[in-house]
This record gives C-alpha cells, structure tokens and sequence, in this order.
C-alpha cells in the first residue's frame, strides 16, 4: 500500500473538486440555500455553516446563498427561530437543517445539494411504490451528530422523501452537539433517531426501503418484502457484508477475474467504522476507523459494485446459486459470508428500555452528547478500554467498570487508561439500568465484596464483545461451531458448496487486519475452487 503524502493528498483534494464540479455542472436547478443566524450570538456552528457554504458557492454557481439575521421578515415567514438554521430551496421543499453540516453530516450536504439540483429524490422502484401510498403530512425530525458515520444514511432518506412529496413531507436535519437542549427534550442520547409526527419511527440508520415503510406506516419496519420480482444480476462472486474482510475479497477475487459483488445492508466498514482510533494496521500509526474504511471502500470500488442498504434475505444453493436481497436477485457461481459481529448485550433490566435513552454500542455516535457528563464504559477488552479513552478525550467523565480484577486489553492501551486517570470500578457487575425517561443510576454488584450499590450516571456505554451475525447462516443451513460462528475447513469452505465464510463471523482473532487476510484467503479459495469445484467429485 502506497503511503499518503501532501502532494498525493493535493492531488486527491484536486480530484474531488473536478468531480463535484462537474457533477454541480450537470444540475438542471439553482439551488436556493437560506441560512439564518444572531448577530447577538454568533456560533463557532454558524461560522462553520457559513463557510461550507462558500466553499460550494466557489465550486458552482448554482449556489444561491442569503444569510439572515433571525430577526428579518423571511425568519417571521418561514417560522425559524434558532441560530443557524439553513432551509434549502424552501421555494420547492420543506428541507431545514437545524445546525452545522459539518463533519459526517458533509456527506448528507453533498447529496443534498445534488438530489435538490437535480429536482429528483432517486429513491428506488420499490421505495417510490410506498411513498406514493402516503397521503397525508409526515413531519420528519432525523436527529444527528457530526462524528455519527451511520447518520448520513438516514438524513439522505428523509431527504429523498422530503423531495419526492414535497407537498406532505417536511424534514428537519437536527445536530446533536449544536443544539443538544433539542436532543434533550426528544430524547436523543443515541444518533441517527428519527420521528415523524412526533412518533419515533426508527432507531438507527435503515434501508431506503425500510424507512420509506417506516414513514408511510409510522412505526419501526424491520423487514421489507419487495412487492414484485426482483432485478436480476448475473456475477461470479456475491460478498455478503462490507467490513474489512468482505471488502478485501472483492479487491482479490475481481483481481483474480472473479466478477464479484459486496452487498452491505449497513454502514460500509462493520465495527471499524465505529472505532476512534486505530493504532494496529499496518501502514498507519495512528488512524481514525471511518477514515481507513474511507480508504478501503475506495480501493475496493475501484473493482467492484458495492449494494449498500440492501439485505440479503435468502440464499439459494445451486450451480448458479440465487442470492435474494431485499431490492434483486443475483445469480452466482459462489457467495462469501463476511457478516462480521453485532455487539454484544448486558442483557439486564433497563438495557432495552433505556437503549437510546443513556444506553449506547456506539461511543463514537453518542459520546459527543455526555460532554462534561458522567458515563460509564462497561467491559474489559481492547474495545471498551480505546472507548473509554476515547470518551474521555472528548471530555466526558468516564469511570471503567469490569467483571474482574483484571483487563484483558493490550498492554500499551491499559498504560494510556492508567496515564489518562480513567477510574475503573473492578470485579463489579451491572444488575440494573435505573432511570425514568433515561439513564440516572446504575444498581452495583461487587462480586468480590457481595456488596450492592447504586452508582449516578447520565450514560452507559457498552463494549463487552461481540455475538457473530449468523442469522442468514443458520437460515440456508451453514454448519456453526460450538461457540456459534461459521465452521470452515481452514480454506474458508463451509459445509455448503459454492458458500464460504470470513471475518468475524468465522471467530479467532476480530481484528482488522486478520480480517482482512481472512477475506483474501477466501476469494483465492473461490477463484481456485470455481477453476477445479471440489463439488463436482463429492
Ligand atoms: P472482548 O475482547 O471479547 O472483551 C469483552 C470484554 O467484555 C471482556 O473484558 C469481558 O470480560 C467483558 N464481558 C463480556 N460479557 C460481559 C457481560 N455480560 N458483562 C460484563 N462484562 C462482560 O471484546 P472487545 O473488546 O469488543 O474486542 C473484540 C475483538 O476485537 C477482540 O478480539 C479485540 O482484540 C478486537 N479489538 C482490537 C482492538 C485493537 O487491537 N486496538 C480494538 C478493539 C477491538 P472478561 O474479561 O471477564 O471475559
């Protein structure tokens, strides 16, 4: 891998610029953007809005931008009332961003920008064919923060929505770390959180399908049933899941001639995309996860198609096989599994009830909200220890709390727990979350001591391992391990012809770049076996 230098960097920076130029080029709209904002109180948000902006004016001249003050009369007319605030195009959408589009939320700018320019929402056959059912007012709040990788997915479906029916849809876009008393009164301790009418319609970043059929039915869609045949794709290789080891062995299988495809029905990168820092993969000494899934996602494009928010629902076994997801079918000669781990439960009273409440898997996403608060981190292992740390250089005042007396976090980080000062509560269990509408108290048990005790705190963070995604393994019959990841031969085989596995989803080691290998030995496998199919003889 080539190292990034500041001339590679210009020239990457000088890429971007003519692409977006010449997308910008292409809009058939101007686009109007309105920002409102105080003279009596102007933000470091303001600034930051402010300047976004004027750097997209210098890109294309179809930015059209008035900035002011929340006391003009289009403030009066159009009902804002907090500084910043930016309504894009309110002559034709009800689209108001309650914030700064800074940081992830650059992404949701971006697209916004385009879908407003180009007058059209893209949303999918399938989405189109429930949007048309809604016929009466959607008042979506999509609530994110800026270091939330997740968030832009969901502020890009309401956007979509918001321009497909203008005349029904308003969104709001409403930034957590500029205006955390809004995030208080809904409360939005977990990020993206979305609410139409008021109700609260999804936990978390959807499938465009998914929050379409969450807007029309205004409750939480979890399974989405395409409501006519499927697309039909025709490859080699069908890579479930987009994390480091499914995204390597689209790199290796399209090099070895393999047409392969990744299909993710998340966030691209898996757990990395949720870790602070990484300080373990070779080649970077210090790397913030979503940066080096930004990296891989873009090496990987570069050969083959990724499918993100589409969920693969069945397989079919066979020579091709049928892999169906929630928007086509493809049909292929092999299919990895490269699910990856979902986190893992405390699985005590209050967890579920508070989830989003105090309760987060994700520190990155939540931390920025408990700034200047209390939060605990619960676990013992590398995750909860750079979480920790993490939350902890964000200035919230984090206490560690462990089962044991030790940690079984690597050395160098358990050094920087010590150095920061962080706390740590040990041989102590979690019994109960307390809190009425949120997280206020946690019940002690100290199993050394078998003392109990109640402990204040605003959050809970949780990183105490994680569970192997194996639900669409167990449903096409994928022989698992005792421990309940995917068996495999040493080659990647499983017990299912043409289907293979890699990552975390097969156990060992989780780490990135163990992934990674794994996720290359099983695309050479597949290239093999597709060459010479050990089926054939069985
Ligand atoms: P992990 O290594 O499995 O550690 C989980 C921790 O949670 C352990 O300390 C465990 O306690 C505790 N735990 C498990 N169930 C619990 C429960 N019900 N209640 C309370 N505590 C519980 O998980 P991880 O830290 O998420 O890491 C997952 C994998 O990713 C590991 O292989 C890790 O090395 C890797 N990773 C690596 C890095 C890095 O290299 N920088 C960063 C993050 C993750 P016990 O110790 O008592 O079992």
């Amino acid at each position: 891998m080539e190292n990034s230098s500041p001339d590679r960097d210009k020239s990457n920076h000088k890429d971007v610029l003519r692409q977006l130029k010449s997308a910008f080029e292409k809009l058939p709209h101007d686009i109007f953007l309105y920002l409102f904002t105080s003279k009596e109180q102007e933000s470091v948000f303001s600034q930051a809005t402010r300047q976004v902006i004027q750097s997209f004016q210098e890109i294309s001249s179809r930015i059209k931008y008035e900035e002011h003050d929340l006391s003009h009369e289009l403030a009066a007319k159009w009902k804002v009332e907090i500084s910043p605030t930016l309504l894009m195009a309110p002559d034709r959408y009800s689209i108001r961003w309650t914030g700064a589009p800074i940081g992830e939320e650059g992404r949701t700018f971006v697209e916004s920008l385009i879908l407003i320019g180009l007058g059209k929402s893209n949303l999918s056959d399938q989405s189109l064919k429930i949007v048309k059912k809604i016929n009466s007012p959607r008042k979506i709040k999509v609530f994110v923060s800026p270091t939330c990788p997740y968030c832009p997915f969901q502020a890009v479906n309401a956007i979509k929505a918001a321009i497909e029916i203008p005349k029904l849809v308003s969104l709001e876009i409403i930034d957590i770390q500029c205006h955390p008393e809004l995030a208080e009164k809904y409360n939005a301790y977990s990020v993206p959180l979305t609410f139409s009418n008021d109700v609260l319609i999804a936990q978390g970043a959807q499938p465009e399908e998914l929050f379409i059929a969450s807007l029309y039915t205004l409750e939480e869609q979890t399974v989405f049933i395409p409501e006519s045949d499927a697309e039909r794709i025709e490859t080699e290789l069908v890579i479930v899941g987009g994390g480091p080891a499914g995204l390597t062995a689209g790199i290796y299988g399209a090099r070895s001639g393999l047409k392969s495809v990744v299909v993710e029905k998340g966030a691209l990168g898996g757990q990395v995309a949720m870790t602070p820092v990484v300080e373990n993969y070779p080649g970077f000494t210090q790397v913030g996860g979503k940066s080096l899934v930004d990296i891989m996602v873009s090496h990987a494009l570069q050969y083959v198609q990724i499918f993100q928010g589409e969920e693969v629902i069945d397989i079919m076994p066979g020579q091709p096989m049928e892999i169906i997801t929630s928007r086509r079918t493809f049909v292929s000669k092999a299919v990895l599994l490269a699910t990856g781990a979902t986190y893992r439960k405390l699985d005590v009273p209050g967890e579920s009830r508070l989830a989003g409440r105090g309760v987060s898997y994700c520190s990155t996403c939540d931390g920025p909200l408990f700034k200047g608060k209390k939060a605990v981190m619960v676990g013992g292992g590398n995750s909860a220890v750079t979480e920790a740390l993490h939350l902890s250089h964000m200035g919230v005042h984090v206490t560690l709390i462990h089962r044991r007396d030790a940690l079984r976090a690597q050395e160098h980080l358990v050094g920087n727990l010590i150095e920061n000062k962080i706390p740590i509560l040990w041989n102590t269990e979690i019994k109960e979350i307390r809190g009425k509408e949120r997280v206020e108290a946690l019940l002690l048990f100290n199993n050394r001591t078998g003392e109990t005790s109640t402990f204040q705190t605003s959050g809970v963070f949780v990183a105490i391992g994680y569970e192997p995604a194996v639900k669409l393994a167990k449903k096409i019959g994928v022989a698992l391990t005792p421990e309940g990841y995917i068996r495999h031969d040493g080659r990647h085989r499983t017990n299912i012809p043409g289907v293979y596995s890699a990552g975390d989803v097969e156990g060992g080691y989780k780490q990135i770049v163990t992934a990674a290998a794994q996720g290359s030995e099983a695309a050479m496998t597949i290239f093999e076996d597709l060459i010479h199919p050990y089926w054939r003889n069985m």
